[in-house]
């Protein structure tokens, strides 16, 4: 065993034999993976293996597709042959029109990553898959590329390549401890003997946390049991002399495909069950939990409707296993939050499908820092230290239970809520408003009529169309007033705060006292890594002189870890995060500076605070911090309130409101209003996967102003490669839907883009939509279609702000 490498990747399973196998196609060969059994032994050797290219974002859809294309060289390889049944087709059924018009969307989706689904009726379902009746059925999603694969020998084969590569594999060798030193290396303590590292990785699939637990950290990964039973040999198959396509059904909650000359049925059962909670056997390897068919009775029902063949044939073998989810179902593949050189691969459901993408992707973040897709959907990052392993287990139970049941624009399920509350939530709730969810903190979404008022969850627009027309038209005539709570604001402190800070961010920084600013840092590629308002206070009694660094909440974990990687040692910088200390009050209209005249005693007029300017004071009692910046493109005030005194700035907001029509808002008119300004938004609109020059934000970047992350990729990009797309802004010619993320955007049946936002954008009268296209397709009033669930409908290119474009409104 060696005493030293770059990487050691701890697991066996498909997570960590594609990674090691990644990382030795992206060139590093000094890498090794420690497995404390035998290859496969975690849940990896039963899994049914279903592969498909069905994803719920392109990145998801990418990483699939890529797993596809991977196991098909494997497949094709004499050296280590991969028993691989691609192209059964598989069919995702329906039998409302809510699913079928879903999977026209996702079917949009996938045309920009190149992959083909094909939305079918019910009686072409009957026609493809000969042994399902079509008892209340609409229909149903065909992905052609649908198969299976042996995951014994498919993970055999990556640790074949990945040896002959330079990989090395200690198999029987269990990781017993982790050490980090000071110069951020690792030492992997192990039965066998030490390794030190530089980069270790944890792929211990339902053990991630004991692993976890030896660097300090814990993970919101939860496991379920899982079951499917394998049937005798069906005559209908053996006659049918083709294979049978794979099913998956959001009706009764089954997946079904073929195994030799019967069919394997999986089930998610409604009596789910947690697993491994209070801890696992160390003896547990290359095991099952017990068989407990009585609790799948209920699916088991729909299934046998569905396939009457079911009823007439004998069960060969049960399987149960651990399957492990995360807080939102998808997986975390990249960085530990709070940690340098260490990455997990953790919490894969559909491992088999997915894993040789996940590797792809977490092999490439290694390697490069950044993955060739935007890997923000799977970030380990994305939550916050809320999402502990309880939490994790209620949204577990809840996504098994849904788990063919794709999310609805907006929709967001109740297990584990409320998570991050404010102490204006339940004020809120009480004048009526519905919540959205953004990273565990309720976030005012809309002012409901009445109490009974739901919305049809749908990809049309809904219910709330008028509500937030009327919110728009109060903060556009008066002025209104919203929470924004979880708003990520981190304290830089120390005298290089401005020096480090000129080297992080592309553009200019403001650097005078009372000042704002509007910034974006890049990567080490010169793309866009985040966006940050930086407010810059001067010394008071509440502190020395010190920058705020605000930006979204869900960029709280991810945001901290990118500026503390930066420091240098010598750096007088410090950091500490206000985001669960503050909360911001947004008061917004042309009458909100009357308001702020009642509440504050400060002088308020357009000279002595104008737009981007940030001054301490008080709101009535409550001691504030405000920023004259604004996201709707009105006059507005960010009004930053300790937790403690915010039930009393917004007591005193709301009474000075009364005389002035003050009215509540919420996050659908600011997506509407936003979209208006042509204002971005981080990880929708502002990704990995583009610079500032593609993205829109050239006013943004100082190339002469002296070094910066990422300056030197981005002017050699520019010059080698050039723009390679455009953001812009379209009006899409349809009353009844916006244009959903990951739409297509088409001209003469080719894909010439992808839509990252849509909303009405109500004080313009425009469906309107961001997406990126060829640049040569940028300029205003170029035609083109957006592919609208299924719906070829012209989308024209505006002015990118076409609510007043010279901003004179929100400086006024
Ligand atoms: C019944 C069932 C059916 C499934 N069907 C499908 C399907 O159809 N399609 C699909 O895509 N997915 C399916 N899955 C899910 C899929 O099998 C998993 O997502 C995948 O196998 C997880 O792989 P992994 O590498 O993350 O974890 P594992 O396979 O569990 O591998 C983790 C490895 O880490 C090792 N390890 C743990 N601790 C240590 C330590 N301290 N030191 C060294 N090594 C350690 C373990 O021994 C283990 O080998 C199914 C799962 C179940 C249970």
């Amino acid at each position: 065993m060696k005493s030293r490498t770059k990487v050691v990747v701890i697991g066996g399973g498909i997570a960590g034999c594609s990674t090691l196998y990644h990382l030795t196609e992206e060139g590093w060969s000094d890498v090794v993976l420690v497995e404390r059994d035998e290859l496969t032994s975690g849940t990896t050797w039963h899994s049914a293996a279903q592969v498909t290219n069905f994803g719920m974002n392109q990145t998801m859809v990418g990483l699939k597709s890529h797993s596809i294309q991977l196991y098909k060289k494997l497949r094709d390889d004499p050296a280590y042959p991969v028993g691989y049944h691609h192209g059964d087709g598989g069919i995702r059924l329906a039998n409302t029109p809510g699913q079928m018009q879903g999977y026209r969307h996702f079917a949009s989706m996938a045309r920009g990553m190149g992959v083909t689904f094909e939305v079918i009726d019910a009686a072409e379902c009957a026609r493809r898959h000969p042994l399902i009746s079509t008892e209340s059925l609409l229909g149903g999603l065909w992905d052609g590329e649908d198969g299976d694969i042996d995951p014994a020998q498919l993970c055999q084969a990556l640790a074949f390549h990945a040896r002959r590569a330079g990989a090395e594999v200690y198999r029987h060798t269990a990781v017993t401890g982790l050490i980090q030193h000071g110069d951020d290396t690792w030492t992997v303590q192990t039965d066998k003997g030490n390794i030190d590292a530089d980069i270790v990785v944890n792929a211990c699939g339902y053990r991630v946390n004991e692993v976890a637990a030896m660097m300090g950290v814990q993970h919101p990964v939860a496991s379920m049991e899982h079951q499917y039973f394998v049937t005798e040999d069906i005559p209908e198959i053996v006659d049918a002399g083709h294979r049978m396509p794979l099913l998956r059904c959001p009706i009764s909650d089954y997946y079904c495909r073929q195994e030799k000359n019967g069919l394997l049925v999986g089930f998610y059962e409604q009596d789910c069950k947690t697993w491994g909670m209070d801890g696992i056997s160390p003896s547990f390897a290359n095991d099952l939990c017990p068989d407990d068919l009585n609790r799948v009775m209920d699916v088991l029902e729909g299934a046998f409707r569905r396939m009457p063949v079911l009823t007439r044939v004998g069960i060969k073998r049960v399987v149960n296993g651990p399957i492990t989810y995360t807080i939102d179902g998808a997986p975390l593949v990249g960085p530990i939050p709070g940690k340098r050189n260490a990455f997990c691969i953790i919490g894969l459901r559909a491992g088999l499908g997915e894993g040789g993408g996940h590797g792809w992707l977490l092999a490439q973040q290694i390697v490069h820092g950044e993955a060739c897709y935007d890997t923000w959907c799977l970030d380990p990052r994305r939550f916050a230290g809320h999402a502990n392993v309880e939490l994790t287990s209620l949204k577990a139970i809840e996504d098994y239970r849904n788990e063919f049941r794709f999310h609805f624009p907006h929709e967001h399920r109740p297990a584990g809520r409320p998570a991050r509350t404010t102490p204006l939530t339940a004020v809120l709730a009480a004048e009526g408003a519905e919540f959205t969810v953004v990273n565990g903190w309720e976030r005012v979404d809309y002012i409901k009529p009445d109490p009974a008022f739901h919305p049809t969850p749908g990809f049309d627009f809904d219910e709330t169309f008028d509500l937030v027309a009327a919110d728009v038209k109060a903060v556009q005539t008066a002025v209104g007033l919203t929470e924004v709570n979880g708003f990520n604001r981190i304290e830089i402190t120390g005298a290089d705060r401005h020096a480090f800070l000129d080297r992080m961010i592309c553009g200019p920084v403001t650097k005078r006292e009372g000042r704002v600013g509007l910034a974006y840092l890049l990567n080490h590629h010169g793309m866009i890594k985040a966006e940050a308002t930086i407010a810059n206070l001067p010394a008071s009694d509440r502190g020395s002189a010190r920058v705020w660094y605000g930006s979204a909440a869900a960029s709280e974990l991810h945001d901290m870890d990118w500026l503390r990687a930066h420091v240098r040692e010598a750096e007088d910088v410090q950091f500490r995060s206000l985001t669960n200390d503050q909360t911001i009050l947004v008061l917004a209209g042309p009458r909100a500076r009357e308001v702020m005249r009642v509440v504050s005693r400060a002088d308020w007029s357009k000279d002595a605070f104008p737009w981007l300017s940030v001054r301490e004071c008080f709101i009535g009692f409550a001691p504030a911090t405000v920023l004259g910046v604004s996201f709707s493109g009105e006059l507005a005030y960010e009004i930053h309130v300790p937790n403690a005194s915010l039930h009393a700035a917004y007591l005193a907001l709301r009474e000075a409101g009364k005389a002035h029509g003050m009215t509540l808002f919420g996050a659908r008119a600011v997506e509407a209003m936003r979209m208006e300004k042509g204002f971005l938004h981080w990880k929708a609109d502002l990704l990995t996967e583009f610079d500032p020059f593609e993205t829109g934000l050239e006013r943004f970047v100082t190339v002469d102003k002296g070094a910066f992350v990422g300056k030197d990729m981005l002017l050699r990009r520019h010059r080698d490669i050039g723009m390679r797309k455009k953001r812009v802004t379209l009006t899409v010619d349809a009353s009844h839907a916006p244009a959903h993320p990951g739409a297509s955007v088409m001209l003469h049946g080719k894909v010439v883009g992808t839509v990252t936002s849509g909303a009405w954008g109500h004080r313009v009268g425009l469906n309107l939509a961001y997406a990126f296209v060829a640049p040569d397709l940028a300029e205003a009033g170029t035609v083109m279609a957006v592919d609208l669930c299924g719906e070829m409908v012209t989308a024209t290119v505006i002015d990118p702000s076409p609510y007043d474009p010279t901003h004179s409104i929100m400086r006024h």
